[in-house]
């Protein structure tokens, strides 16, 4: 037995070792910058989960450059992606950052501040207060799935803004609408440039990948998607996902939010326990998400507590 033992540890380093001498070089970098419109840009990340592989580089980040410099939508996973996010971005303008916005507090959104540490980093309040809070916890929970991609990595905590009136701010000539919004998280901030009609909608919209809900509440997101798809936009780009022409990223994200939401209440309502929701089969629309089977699980277990207690008090009360 002890023999077998040995010879199964042997089996197991090697292994671990074989996986990560294929790994790439320096994982979690950004992937070369693409061109969406005249002057902005996105970092396109994987449509994984978080996995010593990719480094954290699962998340779209992106930049609008003004003749008063660029503005960065989210520095990404780790200070190793915002370094190499800056770089990429000073090469490609020749231009100066003149600010960073930060769209919701999950750590594969702003966990690349560090990067731009003498220029403004700036999120909604509600952003502010769960980084400064609970921003520690979310990077040594990555530190854990996703290792040495994180080294260096320390929390930068943005400072608070609220967008006025009708939430335009014009910088260099160009005319940037930031839309405080909510439902993915406590506070998710949308930034749409009026002159290319791009959208940046942050984690409100995933496309072709399971939406993650650990901070969510639903009925509030399909309320910002409402708001969302309000805006003339052309080109949308999902917190997760590619890149997409007119409307269909919102209405994928909000087809699998009211399925999630009515299935939720469906198996609460017929005395489901959270194990048995968590076995419940996806409609065949959404089999073709990326981490679907892992984030229903996720979603289960986030979301379903509080859906059992609301069935649990509408069955007493009756
Ligand atoms: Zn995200």
């Amino acid at each position: 037995m002890r023999v077998r033992l040995a010879s199964l540890l042997v089996l197991v380093i090697t292994v671990l070792s074989a996986g990560s001498a294929h790994a790439d070089v320096l994982p979690g970098l950004p992937a070369p910058a693409r061109a969406l419109a005249d002057g902005v840009w996105m970092f396109e990340g994987k449509t994984e989960a978080f996995a010593r592989g990719n480094g954290g580089n699962i998340v779209n980040t992106g930049f609008i450059d003004t003749a008063d410099g660029v503005v960065v939508i989210d520095s990404g996973p780790s200070r190793r992606y915002g370094e190499a996010q800056r770089a990429a971005i000073e090469a490609a303008t020749g231009h100066a950052i003149a600010r960073v916005y930060v769209t919701h507090a999950h750590p594969d959104h702003f966990l690349g501040n560090q990067a731009y540490a003498d220029v403004p980093v700036l999120a909604l309040a509600p952003t502010v207060d769960a980084i400064r809070i609970g921003g520690d916890a979310l990077a040594a929970n990555l530190y854990l799935l996703v290792g040495g991609a994180m080294d260096g990595t320390r929390v930068v905590v943005p400072k608070a803004f609220t967008p006025e009136g009708d939430g335009v701010v014009t910088i260099g000539g160009r005319r940037l609408r930031l839309l405080a919004l909510h439902g993915h998280t406590a506070a998710d901030l949308a930034v749409f440039d009026e002159t290319s009609r791009v959208l940046f909608a942050g984690d409100l919209v995933f496309f072709e990948r399971a939406p993650t809900t650990p901070d969510a509440t639903l009925a509030d997101w399909l309320g910002a998607l409402d708001r969302l798809q309000a805006l003339p936009f052309e080109t949308l780009v999902p917190g997760h996902g590619k890149p997409v022409l007119g409307p269909e990223a919102i209405a994928q994200t909000r087809d699998y939010l009211t399925w999630m939401h009515d299935a939720l209440r469906d198996a609460a309502n017929s005395g489901l326990d959270m194990n048995e929701a968590m076995r419940l089969t996806q409609p065949e629309r959404f089999r073709r998400l990326a981490v679907l089977e892992a984030e229903w699980r996720r979603s289960v277990s986030h979301l379903y507590p509080a859906v059992e207690l609301e069935a649990l008090s509408r069955a007493s009360s009756r």
